[in-house]
């Protein structure tokens, strides 16, 4: 077996501070007495908490919330969330809990997203609806993402959520056309992917986003990562983002490559040349990355 590569002096980590940061994170813990709200950010331990959680220069903060349990029905090589065939059910309460903890809290920007439940008729994509809609009841001007599953492709679910007043429809395509089938799991992929942003592109009232993301070093060419990007293009995508793929465990597929800030960069440029919305992409970057900040900057340019 290779041994892992080592990391390079740019794959830091940064250290949590900044004052929004400081206060979100005490109402935060204030709501858990009560209702758990499960952060991606906080669960993932994600480096760039501070950065998303402090708002940044347009002063808003970003977070990314868990919704319909921590167990996946799917096993993708490079995701380190738990996997049955029979998750627990929902909870039916939970949108109501999620709506109201978030609403308390100093944020701008939401992130809802969920674990993939092939095991529920409905594919989970009611939970989402209902909870994207109690939140703008709560706070119509809380700004809301959700990054969503594929929903096996059916056009009810993508439909119901694209419809919801969400302000971002989210859907990852994880890596390029090539190498879909030995990073995700059998059931996804790449046509399936792209059929849901493009319905949720029509269902959608005009001026919602639509948004995707790719993992770099997964054993991909910078070719095959244009054409990828020309694919998403074509599809009506506004938002790319990219980010670099790290391994979980030693179960997990093993990074391929470390992909240099400057070949990020590059990526950003020629995103914003091909006439994406905006385009983040850096080694630190995942697809909620100050999602709030650079959702604001692109509505003013
Ligand atoms: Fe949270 Fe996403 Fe920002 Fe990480 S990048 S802190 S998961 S919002
Ligand atoms: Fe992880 Fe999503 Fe794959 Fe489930 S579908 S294993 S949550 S990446």
């Amino acid at each position: 077996k290779k041994n892992p590569l080592p990391k390079p002096k740019w794959m830091k980590l940064s250290v949590p501070g900044g004052e929004n940061y400081v206060q979100i994170k005490k109402s935060l813990h204030k709501q858990k007495m009560g209702f758990k709200l499960n952060t991606v950010c906080e669960e993932a331990k994600c480096p760039n908490l501070a950065e998303c959680w402090s708002g940044g220069k347009t002063g808003t903060a970003t977070a990314t919330i868990m919704i319909l349990g921590d167990t996946c029905t799917r096993g993708c090589r490079f995701c380190n969330v738990k996997t049955s065939r029979t998750p627990p059910p929902p909870d039916p309460d939970e949108p109501t809990n999620v709506a109201e903890a978030i609403v308390s809290w100093g944020l701008e920007y939401v992130v809802i997203t969920s674990v993939d439940r092939d095991d529920l008729p409905d594919q989970g994509s009611g939970h989402f609806t209902e909870t994207v809609q109690k939140l703008k009841i709560l706070k119509p001007s809380m700004l809301i993402e959700a990054l969503v599953p594929d929903f096996r492709g059916d056009a009810d679910c993508v439909e119901k959520v694209a419809k919801s007043g969400l302000n971002v429809f989210a859907h990852n395509i994880e890596t390029v056309e090539e190498l879909q089938s030995a990073v995700r799991d059998h059931r996804a992929n790449f046509k399936q992917s792209l059929d849901v942003l493009m319905m949720a592109k029509d269902y959608a009232p005009a001026g919602t986003l639509t948004k995707t993301s790719i993992m770099l070093g997964c054993g991909e060419t910078p070719d095959q990562v244009v054409k990828t990007m020309e694919k998403v293009k074509a599809a009506g995508v506004d938002v790319m983002t990219f980010g670099q793929y790290m391994r979980p465990s030693k179960r997990h597929m093993p990074v391929s490559e470390y992909i240099t800030p400057e070949a990020f960069e590059n990526y950003r440029t020629l995103g914003m040349e091909m006439g994406f919305r905006y385009v983040a992409s850096g080694p630190m970057v995942r697809s909620s990355y100050k999602a709030g900040e650079f959702y604001i900057k692109s509505m003013i340019e």
